[in-house]
């Protein structure tokens, strides 16, 4: 479905991806770990097309996005959640929601927001609440709530549990699990490696900028390099 060939990506003169060859297949949750500065964002934002590869080829559904604009990328059924979460704290929960499916008919506005309301029972309680007074998990779910707007069929999720609590971690990867049973194929960057690994078909280890493995979740699990690197021994 998604298809990277030895993709760079330089910031002016600093290289962030130096030839990285990552595939995602229909269906999958494919999780990309690394340590901080490995590039991991970069390869997402680059599959969004900011910054655009300076070399090598982005592939979506056999169609080549390398140098397409970012929205033209999210209409072809591209998402992302982003590190950091960025909801627009002013605004109220239905209000993010719909900057997400800026784009949609209200016919198709109403049906999204129904859908992701289904998914997220706690957005719905608290669709009139200011997205600024939720707490972290909860804006993590407006953020991926967020994203899912457009009914995009890959869903990029940079960082999604980043300074939650266990148990709602543990909530965010339920989801994660859920969102891919209904059909959306998932691609996760995580610093939480044990747990992204155990949700992941597949994984790739990113190290400054090449991936330096690639095996399913339960291969890398088990893999001494990445218990040593990634999973606290
Ligand atoms: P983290 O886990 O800390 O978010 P990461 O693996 O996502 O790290 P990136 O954020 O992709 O890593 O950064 C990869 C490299 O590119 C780093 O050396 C970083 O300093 C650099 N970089 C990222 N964004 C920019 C930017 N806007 N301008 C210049 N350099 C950048």
């Amino acid at each position: 479905m998604l298809k990277l060939e030895n993709v760079h990506t330089h910031y002016g003169a600093i290289q962030a991806l130096d030839g990285v060859t990552v595939e995602v297949n229909r269906g999958e949750i494919v999780t990309l770990i690394g340590a901080n500065g490995a590039g991991k964002t970069t390869l997402l934002m680059t599959v969004c097309g900011t910054p655009h590869a300076s070399s090598g080829s982005v592939t979506f559904l056999e169609q080549d996005i390398t140098h397409c604009p970012t929205h033209e990328i999210m209409r072809r059924g591209i998402a992302i959640s982003p590190e950091g979460r960025r909801v627009f704290s002013d605004l109220t929960v239905t209000e993010n929601l719909k900057m997400g499916g800026f784009f949609l008919n209200s016919q198709e506005m109403a049906t999204s927001l129904s859908h992701v309301f289904d998914l997220f029972p706690r957005l719905k309680e608290r669709r009139d609440q200011r997205a600024g007074t939720m707490s972290g998990g909860e804006q993590q779910m407006l953020a991926i709530g967020r994203a899912l707007m457009t009914r995009p069929q890959l869903l990029l999720l940079d960082e999604p549990t980043l300074g939650l609590a266990p148990l709602i971690i543990a909530q965010i990867f339920d989801i994660i699990r859920t969102i891919r049973d209904e059909g959306v194929t998932v691609f996760l960057v995580e610093q939480n490696a044990s747990k992204a690994l155990q949700v992941a078909d597949r994984g790739y280890v990113l190290e400054t900028g090449k991936v330096v493995l690639a095996d399913s979740g339960v291969n890398l699990l088990v893999n001494e390099d990445v218990k040593k690197a990634y999973l606290g021994g």
